[in-house]
């Protein structure tokens, strides 16, 4: 790979300015835009941006003109349209400003307010599952908005990039926007009647709020180059255990190391300068894993960020001679990587929905808010499972890793014995901690919220005043978990509201709706042990749902409950769910295929090999010993083990190879997706054991990839 061609500008760590002189330097955010727009114009964006009120023409033309001239200014070239098809990552198509000639023969930069509000990519490369035919290949992408400009550093110069939803012709998303951004709608409208029951009347829009945890592993860039399987499938697909892992609790919060601390310096520099708010950084469980975390701030810019915050960390990476691993289980048996979809709803003048708040008003609205998300993951459990499943995360979510696979949700010690209080007698008249929730009601006692005691095994836990959703996969956009959250929560919304706005005793009927929705609902609450054995087994008792895979997890997209959902709320059509599913399998098929063929070659071509000349070398030592007549038993039995396993592995290949050869002649999506999974994987794991006990015995000197020792502790 050429190095240069990714180098990426970087300041010396000597030229960094103050922070607040660089946050924000290529965003064309607010402060801009109130410099350089006509005032008229400035405030018609602003409507747009605030109440989704269309935006006109003449409009749209002066933005993109200050736009323009302020990313000429800047150094761009280029604009793009930035986009998040369903590959999971970001696309782009950059295209220069420069136009004709004008009459003195010099090049014109121009950029229309057509061009700013409308793209037309072919995008017929995209995974469309089938919406698109390739007759009418076309996609357009449309300018969202409400998330800012940026300029994108990069060895391409400096470009423009304008965040756009991603649509067919006929109007069907083709991306992960579209559906998140009508999720959000449907969120505010829905919650916007509910706080108006409580004499909210200032609030015009609800945002969801969302702050991701991203989670990721740094790796030397010798050592990855010579691994086939990190630089093809992003995790490794052959390794021993190395004599140390995790075990010592050594690295978490540990003292970050030289190299990598001049990485992150680098990677908030060049975070904060496209206005992503990176606050946090730490090392995590695992050797060479650690974590960033931006302040929250509105579902969609938060999506948007966290993919920027993905592709930077990989940038600069790159420039500091190493590579970024963004994949949930990047090493077997040590700790693979998540990320914490941290969640709340605040209303435009400033109240979290999720906070208990100070006065009884909000403590009743805090009890049902809280008892409608309640409900919505227990009716939907399964979706908000699909929403966290990737590749991946298999190896993660119901498999040897937190959290399981069983959505459930976390209240708290305290919170939960409200609850409780609620659900048996109707009454909740003692608080644990004797604080303050005043309710206003005699029947629900005050107390304070609290956030002391933190249960890390949950996949879905109450933090105080959001909701943590901890299933998400490191590597995965963040748009699929967020548009189910604001989707479902946004039908209990709807449910609540088109009976108490009926009400005759608004309070009375509020306080019986959260005693209803907190005892129909009851069994997706829980406090004790996700991980354990027994929970597994009380969950099925209580009917939850324990989905172990990403395609078994798809169907939950078109069950009837789902397109009911989606439908009635315009977040997805029918069509559009079906063919979501469809890319699931087809991915995960895509993927596991690239593992299995990864794992083909790097055995046949450097492992098995390599285990050839370690038994020659073996069997000649031992014969020169047997023809001097000394005892050469040691050998015999080292190269009898050795020869066991090589043999084990070359029947493995074989069965592999056979399997991949019937899986390519495989039409059906689905099934195919299920052959890679029962079978391919099964076969992978096969070649993966013996392969894996040779690297214990071979001789080091000619093992022919890195050992986890190595990538895990040279960083
Ligand atoms: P933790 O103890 O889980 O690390 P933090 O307070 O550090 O908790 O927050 C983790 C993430 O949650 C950060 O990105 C933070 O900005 C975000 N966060 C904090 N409050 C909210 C909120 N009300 N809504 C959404 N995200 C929030
Ligand atoms: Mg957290």
């Amino acid at each position: 790979m050429n190095e240069a061609a990714d180098n990426m500008r970087l300041h010396e760590v000597s030229e960094f300015e103050k922070i607040t002189e660089v946050f924000g330097e290529n965003v064309f955010n607010d402060t801009v835009m109130r410099q350089r727009l006509p005032k008229k114009v400035y405030k018609d964006l602003k409507k747009t941006m605030n109440e989704g009120k269309k935006l006109d023409s003449v409009t749209a033309e002066v933005v993109a003109y200050a736009m323009k001239e302020w990313a000429i200014e800047k150094g761009a070239t280029h604009f793009s349209h930035w986009f998040q098809p369903l590959t999971g990552i970001t696309a782009e198509k950059h295209d220069a400003f420069i136009t004709h000639e004008d009459d003195e023969g010099r090049v014109m930069m121009e950029f229309s307010g057509k061009e700013l509000v409308m793209g037309e990519p072919d995008a017929s490369s995209f995974p469309s599952g089938g919406l698109r035919a390739t007759f009418e290949a076309r996609g357009y992408t449309a300018w969202d908005c409400t998330s800012p400009a940026f300029i994108k550093e990069s060895s391409c110069g400096k470009i423009l990039c304008i965040p756009t939803a991603f649509c067919s012709y006929t109007g069907e998303a083709l991306d992960k926007k579209t559906p998140l951004l009508r999720s959000m709608q449907a969120l505010s409208d829905q919650a916007i009647r509910i706080v108006r029951l409580f004499g909210n009347t200032e609030a015009k829009k609800v945002n969801p709020s969302v702050g991701p945890e991203q989670e990721y592993f740094l790796v030397d860039k010798d050592l990855y180059m010579k691994r086939p399987d990190l630089m093809f499938a992003g995790r490794t697909l052959f390794g021993a255990p190395a004599p140390k892992g995790q075990e010592m609790e050594d690295h978490y919060f540990g003292v970050i190391r030289e190299r990598v601390g001049a990485f992150m310096k680098d990677l908030n520099y060049e975070l904060w300068k496209l206005g992503v708010t990176a606050k946090t950084q730490h090392n995590e469980v695992a050797p060479a894993q650690h974590e960033l975390a931006p302040i929250y701030e509105t579902a969609n810019i938060a999506v948007d960020h966290n993919q920027l915050v993905m592709e930077t960390m990989k940038r600069v990476a790159i420039k500091h001679d190493m590579r970024c691993l963004l994949h949930e289980k990047p090493y077997a048996g040590v700790n693979g990587s998540g990320k914490h979809n941290n969640w709340s709803i605040t209303t435009d003048n400033g109240i979290n929905l999720l906070d208990p708040g100070d006065t009884p008003n909000e403590n009743m609205q805090f009890l049902l808010v809280l008892s409608c998300i309640i409900k919505a993951i227990d009716i939907h459990a399964d979706l908000l499972r699909q929403s966290a499943a990737d590749v991946g995360n298999d190896h993660r979510l119901g498999a040897d890793e937190a959290p399981p696979a069983i959505m459930s949700v976390f209240l708290g010690e305290q919170l939960d014995d409200v609850v409780t209080q609620l659900i048996e007698t109707g009454e909740a008249n003692k608080v644990k901690q004797g604080g303050k929730l005043k309710t206003g009601v005699r029947t629900i006692p005050d107390f304070i919220r609290d956030a002391t005691d933190r249960n890390r095994t949950s996949p879905f836990a109450f933090t105080g005043n959001k909701f943590e959703f901890r299933s998400v996969g490191s590597a995965d956009s963040i748009a699929s978990p967020n548009t189910v959250l604001n989707a479902i929560t946004a039908e209990a919304f709807c449910e609540a509201a088109d009976e108490l706005e009926k009400a005759d005793d608004l309070m009375m009927a509020v306080h019986d709706m959260i005693k209803k929705n907190l005892s129909e609902h009851q069994r997706i609450i829980f406090n004790g042990d996700g991980y354990s054995e027994e929970w597994v087994k009380e969950a099925e008792r209580r009917g939850l749902p324990n989905i172990k895979s990403m395609i078994e997890a798809a169907g939950a997209l078109t069950t009837e409950k789902s397109v009911k959902l989606f439908e009635r709320f315009k977040i997805f059509t029918r069509t559009e769910l079906e063919s979501r599913e469809e890319i699931i399998y087809e991915t995960y098929a895509k993927t596991i295929n690239i593992e299995a063929l990864t794992m083909i070659d790097m055995a046949g071509r450097q492992i098995i090999p390599a285990v050839i000349t370690y038994s020659r070398e073996l069997a000649d030592t031992a014969n020169s010993i047997k023809a001097a007549g000394g005892d050469a038993s040691v050998h015999t039995e080292i190269l009898k083990s050795v020869t066991e396993k090589l043999s084990a592995m070359q029947t493995a290949l074989k069965e592999l190879k056979e399997a991949e050869e019937k899986a390519s002649h495989m039409e059906d999506a689905r099934k195919q997706a299920y052959f890679y999974k029962d079978e391919i994987k099964t076969l992978m794991d096969n070649l993966r054991k013996p392969a894996d006990d040779l690297e214990m015995i071979v001789d080091k000197r000619l093992w022919p990839i890195p050992t986890y020792g190595e990538l895990m502790f040279e960083v």
